[in-house]
């Protein structure tokens, strides 16, 4: 089985630790501002490369970049980070949620979209051969919207092609069950289904519940200065323990380049990639967890949420 990197499909034995969800360049100022995703490669190189490069020697081998239509998705500047570094990078399709997106894809109905990101998939994005490698969508809080029920089963359609994963920011596990009646109503098999920002249900019969629907339960404040990360670890653990191991991906969310910004720089300042290999999860053996369960994890959970297969 392979992923499917900026710079093409790369196998998925030849990778170890991967982080699922980060990001690298994103504009949180929507479509519809003047200069959107706009900068130049060069000026985003400079900022985010000691970053990737911090990354790449603490063991990340593969990032998944999160930043989808409507919140900056910029192939050039993602080709230029793909080039200039070690780490394999992965790039969405898809689109943001409602506020964010775009107004021609705002009047596409289902099978158009559907087409749209089966084609970015399968065959490669704007025009150039760069394919993407997962669905990326995200859910209003008080959502889905019409527009975001169309995106979700646009969603279905071309995971059902292709076999790539639908990875989608949810907040609250309100959200995540109708997302996947959704999806299952779509007749998305959810072993095909990502929900990002899990951690944000305190309820952890939810979570449980999602991952016994077969979904991908993902905890994604690994290292954030707003997690408790004592409570991340203990659902960490709670989980495994409930078996569901193969359901858990883990990463920081973090980055990233801020176009908005003369410096490029995040308001919060750049959060790097490597609090989950220098703390957290030496905080998870500390308390019982074996290797061979980290690796899991890192390396085996995310290479099959990723890998195109049905
Ligand atoms: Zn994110």
């Amino acid at each position: 089985m392979k992923l499917t990197t900026i710079k093409g499909p790369v196998e998925i034995d030849s990778l170890g630790l991967i982080l699922p969800h980060e990001h690298l360049f994103t504009d949180l100022r929507g479509p519809h501002v003047p200069g959107y995703a706009k900068s130049e490669p060069s000026a985003v190189l400079k900022v985010v490369q000691p970053f990737l490069a911090e990354a790449a020697a603490a063991g990340v081998t593969a990032l998944v970049e999160c930043s989808t239509v409507g919140v900056g998705r910029n192939l050039s500047v993602l080709r230029s980070l793909a080039d200039g570094t070690s780490i394999h990078i992965i790039a969405p399709t898809g689109v943001y949620r409602d506020a964010y997106i775009p107004q021609s894809l705002r009047e596409a109905d289902e099978e158009d979209l559907a087409a749209l990101w089966t084609k970015e998939l399968l065959e490669g994005m704007e025009g150039t051969s760069i394919r993407a490698g997962f669905i990326k969508l995200a859910m209003s809080d008080d959502g889905p919207t019409p527009l975001e029920i169309r995106n979700l089963r646009a969603a279905a359609r071309a995971s059902k092609n292709t076999g790539a994963v639908i990875a989608s920011h949810t907040i609250g596990g309100r959200l995540a069950r109708k997302e996947m009646d959704v999806l299952e109503a779509a007749g998305l098999d959810l072993h095909r289904f990502i929900w990002v920002h899990a951690q944000t249900e305190p309820d952890l019969s939810i979570l449980r519940e999602a991952a016994r629907r077969g979904a991908f339960v993902e905890l994604d404040t690994v290292g954030a200065p707003f997690q408790p990360q004592t409570e991340l670890l203990e659902t960490v653990t709670a989980l495994i323990e409930a078996g569901f191991i193969e359901h858990l991906l883990l990463s920081h969310d973090a980055g990233w380049y801020n176009p908005a910004r003369h410096d490029g720089l995040p308001e919060e300042g750049f959060r790097g990639y490597t609090a989950l290999i220098r703390v957290f999860l030496p905080e998870l053996l500390r308390r019982g967890i074996t290797e061979e369960q980290v690796r899991s994890m890192t390396v085996n959970n995310p290479a099959r949420a990723f890998a195109f297969y049905r």
